[in-house]
């Protein structure tokens, strides 16, 4: 363990249990879901409620000892703790209340996308959000969100209604579009810069029927032309109909597939479809017809059946190392180039052998965005809004995998940056400082960094995804 110094005082400073190191429950919870984050904060403050959170963030600025904030603890790059911060965890804080006379959801601020669909789904409505369960509401939310409903419905963001948040100062504040225009704004895609979110009210929408996931794996040979096709109909596809398409080598182990694509370079391609699974068939049939499957599945389900089918494969344990590239083009070079980076993938497939999910951890996935991307802003978001989103993914449960494994993105990530439309700050584990943060916020930066000057003037939120630029005059604690 790293040696850490803290001030005495910060359990009585607090009302909720504090957890130092070397006592009963500190190694279990400083870890975060990847492996690859090995941190030992100086302290983890357990909040009950926005006062607890309130307290351990005035005792930390007193003190001036930096702190991190932990929602689902999900982030790739496990900016929610920090060797010697004080980690300030919303854990506990999993309250979901469905208000149906104001169609609202109230979330608290540690609960996970499973708490959240599964509190709305006897009501018949859902959230439109992350795809795996596990991932918190808090993260995010805050850096935008985008899931199997989002091309139907939107970003998370855009269902945001109020935060109750603690500011730098610690004020406890209701923040919405009426209260705090500027500073709701900036918690829509940039919040992780602006306080700790102790809860959130969402809109909600119904449920648009059963979702249908058809799932169909390809043999090398047709990767080039089926990555065409879902260049030119991915996007175009009905609002209903989400595409997805991964470029991977087929575990060994899948016996569903014919022994000869076994551990071969593959391609997946599947589409989720909302309503009436009789019209599933008509609707996504113009994506996968004319070649001929290794390996096909169609299940229909329930929405929150979906949302929990891959958490297996999204499993706790293993390290990652992700890139998320959002593109404007996806030019025949640039598939080429993806299906070069995809075969030189040095890791391993560490997919559940238990059955073929449409989803897995894979060196390279596409998704469909929308052919006419909605007005983004009223928001801070940045990323999310391309036709077509990669993500660039390693990972590995060895330490001596991960050198080759890092290289290895970034290699990919350089190759393709030629046509690079920005990232998606929450599905990357590039901690992005204020030189790259400009270019990830694009236009909106500076009006970003003026409110962070405004709300957070020592940069007390320093932790965040993407560092925006203070103005740290005066201030000689700023966060490490
Ligand atoms: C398996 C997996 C699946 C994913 N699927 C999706 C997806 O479908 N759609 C999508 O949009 N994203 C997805 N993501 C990305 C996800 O949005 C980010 O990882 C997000 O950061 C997770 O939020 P968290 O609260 O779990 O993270 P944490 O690691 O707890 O926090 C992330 C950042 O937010 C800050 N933060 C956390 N809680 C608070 C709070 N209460 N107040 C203020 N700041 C806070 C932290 O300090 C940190 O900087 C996925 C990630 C994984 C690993």
């Amino acid at each position: 363990m790293r040696s850490v110094t803290l001030p005495a005082g910060l359990d009585a400073a607090v009302e909720c249990a504090v957890v130092f190191p070397g006592q009963p429950g500190y190694e279990t919870l400083r870890r975060v879901w990847n492996a690859d984050i090995d941190q030992y904060p100086a302290a983890i403050v357990r909040c009950r409620n926005a006062a607890d959170a309130a307290a351990a963030l005035k005792w930390c600025v007193g003190n001036k000892v930096s702190i991190t904030v932990r929602g689902g603890g999900h982030n790739l790059a496990g900016t929610s703790v920090a060797d010697g911060s004080v980690l300030i965890d919303m854990g506990l804080m999993r309250e979901v209340k469905v208000d149906t006379a104001r169609r609202l959801l109230t979330v608290g601020g540690g609960c996970r996308w499973g708490d959240v669909d599964r509190a709305a789904e006897p009501y018949g409505v859902a959230l439109p959000a992350g795809v795996v369960s596990h991932t918190g509401v808090a993260g995010l939310t805050l850096g935008g969100g985008v899931g199997y409903l989002s091309r139907m419905f939107g970003a998370t963001v855009e269902f945001l209604q109020e935060v109750e948040l603690v500011t730098a100062d610690g004020a406890i504040r209701g923040v919405s579009a009426q209260s705090d225009p500027d500073l709701f704004w900036a918690l829509k895609g940039a919040g992780h810069n602006f306080g700790i979110a102790t809860s959130f009210v969402f809109r909600y929408v119904d449920l648009p029927g059963l979702a249908t996931v058809r799932l169909a794996l390809f043999g090398a040979a047709d990767r080039r032309e089926l990555l065409r096709r879902f260049r030119e109909l991915g996007p175009g596809m009905p609002d209903n109909v989400g595409t997805y398409v991964r470029l991977y080598r087929c575990p060994e182990y899948w016996s569903q597939v014919p022994r000869a694509h076994r551990g071969k370079p593959i391609i997946s391609v599947a589409t989720v479809t909302y309503g009436d699974p009789a019209a599933e068939p008509a609707l996504s049939a113009p994506m996968f017809e004319g070649y001929t499957p290794i390996y096909q599945a169609v299940r229909s389900m329930p929405h929150v059946t979906l949302q929990h089918a891959t958490d297996d494969e999204f499993r706790y344990g293993i390290s990652h190392y992700w890139r998320h590239v959002a593109f404007r083009e996806l030019p025949d070079e640039l598939i080429d180039i993806a299906i070069e980076h995809a075969d030189a993938y040095p890791g391993r497939s560490l997919n559940s052998s238990a059955f073929i999910a449409h989803q897995v951890m894979c060196p390279f996935e596409l998704i469909a965005g929308k052919l006419t991307p909605r007005d983004h802003r009223n928001d801070s978001t940045s990323g999310i809004h391309s036709r077509w989103g990669g993500n660039i993914g390693a990972d590995w449960e060895y330490p001596d995998e991960r050198p080759e494994l890092v290289a290895w993105v970034k290699r990919f990530g350089a190759a393709v940056a030629p046509w690079e439309n920005g990232t998606y700050i929450n599905f990357t584990s590039e901690h992005h400082d204020s030189a790259s943060a400009r270019e990830v916020y694009g236009p909106k930066y500076d009006r970003l960094a003026a409110l962070k000057a405004k709300y957070d003037p020592g940069n007390v939120f320093a932790h965040g995804l993407v560092a925006l630029e203070t103005a740290p005059a005066g201030s000689d604690w700023a966060g490490k």
